[in-house]
């Protein structure tokens, strides 16, 4: 066990740890039988470390959350502090933890944004963002898209257009969400290339809110996450904002993954100027140091409820130790220019990937912005068809990129394999050193999949 695990836990051995977590809980989004968890004991920067001491560099930040790294004394600090001074308060109160992180936001946020509604996941923060556009604007239907990750629960997984929606059905559908094409360039769904294609799949939105009326909101992930970071051509957002505005139609933008530094600016709808009626937002909110969601709205979204019933809450909303940590870990940001840092480090890893790229006949795209990128694994480069599908991993066949990150974690080196692609998302402190070193044992492994 490792020497710096909790006085608490000391009396349970790692295996213990691994028995009891998987004979009393669900392993998610996985069969139960084979789930042999890691006990991880300790994390420190962009390190996990293991009940035997064994260091693992993490190459996508967890589940491209922990942006700050590990033991960030500011944010620990804030922890500690915030539950001696006043652990909970219900949401009705005012608190100092939620006036400071209220006043930062409103200077962080694109501008405009200025109402906030907390909550404890990205998950629930799309929940509220969804009831306040039906509100709002008296309309019902969600237009999502396709290869797009909204949440879990009944109403997010309903708006979400990927694979996992699909293993649940017919429970994952829920009433008034639609699907319109993704933006994918490298495998367009409706065999368009940029640029001549002039975004028609933003232009199939428009026809899309026309010919249904009832319409509320537009949700876009700016930068899909999860489903293949897949980054929109520059003309894409800009346009979609026009399209909505001209159809009365608001835009939520779904910055769970994409905000706070990960990309290269503080939130990705900054790449673009646009800025959406609608900000979701959890993960590096807090470097997943404590549980935190965000749905901060526009002014006239604001105004609109001033005179309106708002029909939302929660127990947990604006939890005071869910938000001092996120005041502390903002500043930290600030301090140590994650942002810039972030933006500064991006052509380093987009050369070392296309390094790879041109070694690799298994790699058929890599793509990103930032520290966000994605490596796609292709059997063939020309049909551009995957190693596997989300309908091989719910039937227990073993995934090409499973089996390499299997290898990279026996290396020391944990990365996020999705089905077809995977996630280099490193903690924003990551240095060049480490960069090179996950390329390299992912560099390593490649070769199962070039075989295969
Ligand atoms: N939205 C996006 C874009 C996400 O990537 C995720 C989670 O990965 C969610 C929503 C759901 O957030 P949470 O897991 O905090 O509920």
């Amino acid at each position: 066990m490792s020497p710096t695990d909790t006085a608490a836990s000391q009396a349970l051995t790692s295996q213990q740890v691994v028995d009891l977590t998987r004979q009393y809980n669900y392993g998610t989004w996985r069969f139960q039988r084979n789930w042999n968890p890691m006990h991880i004991a300790d994390a420190e920067g962009c390190y996990l470390i293991d009940g035997s001491g064994k260091r693992y560099l993490d190459f996508s930040s967890q589940l491209m959350c922990s942006n700050l790294g590990h033991k960030n004394q500011a944010v620990i600090d804030a922890i500690a502090h915030q539950a001696q001074q006043l652990s909970y308060a219900m949401p009705g109160y005012a608190t100092t933890a939620r006036a400071e992180l209220s006043q930062l936001l409103a200077e962080i946020l694109p501008k405009g944004l200025r109402k906030f509604f907390f909550t404890t996941s990205g998950t629930e923060a799309n929940e509220a963002a969804f009831k306040i556009a039906r509100m709002y604007t008296g309309k019902s239907k969600i237009i999502a898209r396709y290869r797009s990750y909204h949440g879990s629960t009944i109403g997010s997984i309903a708006a979400t257009g990927d694979p996992r929606r699909w293993a649940m059905e017919p429970g994952g559908k829920g009433p008034g969400v639609i699907f319109a094409p993704e933006v994918n360039c490298y495998k367009c769904p409706i065999r368009h290339t940029y640029p001549g294609c002039n975004i028609a799949c933003a232009d199939y939105i428009e026809h899309m809110i026309r010919n249904e009326s009832d319409v509320a909101a537009v949700l876009v992930e700016p930068i899909v996450g999860t489903n293949g970071v897949l980054v929109p051509p520059d003309e894409y957002m800009p346009k979609l904002r026009r399209i909505c505005d001209e159809n009365g139609v608001l835009l939520i933008a779904d910055e769970v993954m994409t905000g706070w530094g990960r990309t290269g600016e503080w939130f990705a709808m900054n790449h673009w100027s646009v800025i959406p009626d609608i900000l979701v937002t959890a993960k590096g909110i807090t470097s997943a140091y404590v549980p935190l969601g965000l749905c901060a709205t526009s002014e006239k979204i604001a105004e609109f409820f001033q005179d309106h019933f708002f029909s939302h809450g929660h127990t947990y909303e604006a939890h005071p130790i869910t938000l001092a940590p996120a005041v502390a870990c903002i500043h930290e940001m600030q301090r140590l220019n994650l942002v810039e840092r972030a933006r500064e480090l991006a052509p380093y890893v987009e050369a070392k990937l296309n390094d790879l790229k041109s070694k690799h006949r298994s790699i058929g795209d890599v793509r990103g912005k930032g520290l966000f990128w994605a490596v796609d694994m292709v059997k063939d480069r020309t049909t551009k068809e995957p190693f596997n599908t989300y309908a091989d991993k719910v039937s227990g066949k073993s995934l090409v990129v499973d089996q390499i990150a299997a290898k990279m974690l026996a290396d020391g080196v944990t990365i996020q394999a999705w089905v077809s692609h995977f996630v280099i998302a490193p903690p924003l402190i990551v240095t060049k050193e480490e960069i090179d070193r996950g390329i390299a044992t992912l560099d390593k492994h490649l070769t199962i999949a070039d075989e295969a």
